[in-house]
């Protein structure tokens, strides 16, 4: 039987990570692979993760199954920090835990399919590659547009305009709203205003993708696009992640909110989603919900958590301003936010990056900025220079 299969290309990422460890120069530069490092260039376990893990080593007493919409607790708890201290929308949200938010991508798009079957998935581009097969394997036809220009590194506002306002009725519209991956360019608030119109005016579900919550400007601010949507729309849905804000990578730690119009969509959102899960996954995995409900359940841990994510967001934003400063053509760096920018290049240029200078980043030109130091800037400036990049 597996004769009939055809084999897949290889992760370029993972394949990066590989040329990276076995480059044995010692100025090399690791701007590849999608995670946080700190001053060492280490992704380390945060602190209030550290003490949550003690605290449940010393206190949790079983590990008896929870269930397909696994620990509602850490569920609940997240929703303040995503939605704020009573959103309207209040009475009309459900949730379920997730395999990180990955898995609440793809119940979430189980969930339109369930419900819609001929919605289609509206999907701006560049995005995170996963998106688009995510969507497509749950058999939902997916509608690229592209709403960027990497050259000039602006929105192109025109292409979002014309592609939600040809939108059907009931089409959904995947947001990144905060810190977008790849290229770190989010839409200033009048665009997101705007947005919010649209969807209203012509009645699409956006479909929010927050990843990367707290990474950008803080926890707060890197909301204020999502309550601004939620508040104006009749329906959503929210995958969240916890992987990248409280470093749990591994652990595989997310949630999907879905807003419904009243209480009986709600019951039945919630119904379908547990039914979903259990055919997907059966239950989610517990640790690191466990984690993140113990620190959001201690004003203690909280705090801590919060300041370490605060020193997080400060050190990408201070690699950012040493990019802009170390040259004008990269002033728009400092700019965008979260993890990630996008260089406009070819293949080769990035290979020729890594060949020639030691500097990893993905052959579409994304660069992680928390992979570097602000001392790197001159060399990556350099290099990139040297490669006729600037
Ligand atoms: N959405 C975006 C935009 C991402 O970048 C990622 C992770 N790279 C995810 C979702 C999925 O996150 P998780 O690791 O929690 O599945």
């Amino acid at each position: 039987v597996f004769d009939q299969l055809n084999s897949r290309p290889a992760d370029s990422l993972l394949a990066l990570i590989k040329a990276f460890q076995a480059d044995d120069r010692p100025g090399k530069i690791d701007l590849g692979v999608g995670v946080y490092r700190d001053a060492m260039g280490r992704t380390p376990v945060m602190r209030a993760v550290k003490a949550a893990e003690q605290f449940l080593l010393e206190t949790q007493d079983s590990k008896k199954y929870l269930g397909p919409e696994g620990d509602l607790q850490f569920v609940r708890l997240l929703e303040p920090i995503i939605f704020g201290n009573s959103p309207k929308f209040a009475q009309r949200l459900a949730g379920i835990q997730t395999p990180g938010g990955s898995g609440a991508l793809r119940l979430g798009a189980e969930l339109i399919q369930t419900a819609n079957p001929s919605a289609k998935v509206l999907l701006g581009t560049p995005s995170w590659p996963n998106h688009k097969p995510i969507f497509a394997s749950a058999r939902l036809d997916v509608k690229e547009y592209a709403f960027v220009d990497l050259t000039s590194q602006q929105v192109t506002f025109e292409s979002v305009v014309s592609a939600l306002s040809s939108a059907r009725e009931g089409d959904v519209v995947l947001l990144h709203c905060c810190c977008h991956n790849p290229t770190g360019i989010d839409f200033t608030m009048e665009q997101w205003r705007e947005i919010a119109d649209l969807l209203v005016a012509h009645r699409l579900v956006p479909f929010i993708d927050l990843a990367y919550q707290g990474l950008g400007d803080g926890l707060e601010q890197d909301a204020a696009p999502t309550r601004m949507i939620l508040d104006a729309v009749e329906e959503a849905l929210i995958a969240y992640s916890c992987d990248k804000n409280f470093g749990l990578y591994r652990e595989r730690v997310g949630a999907l909110y879905v807003v419904a119009r009243n209480a009986d969509d709600v019951r039945k959102a919630e119904s379908n989603m547990a039914g979903l899960a259990r055919v997907n996954w059966s239950m989610p995995p517990d640790h690191g919900a466990a984690i993140v409900k113990t620190i959001l359940e201690s004003p203690e841990m909280t705090a801590i958590w919060r300041t370490e994510l605060e020193e997080m967001c400060r050190r990408i934003n201070g690699n950012r301003a040493a990019l802009a400063a170390a040259s004008p053509e990269l002033a728009f760096v400092s700019r965008q936010r979260g993890l990630f920018s996008n260089l406009s290049m070819r293949k080769e240029t990035a290979v020729a990056l890594r060949a020639n200078h030691g500097i990893y980043m993905a052959d579409s030109g994304r660069m992680n900025l928390a992979g570097m130091q602000p001392a790197d800037a001159g060399a990556i400036v350099a290099a990139l220079r040297a490669e006729g990049c600037l």
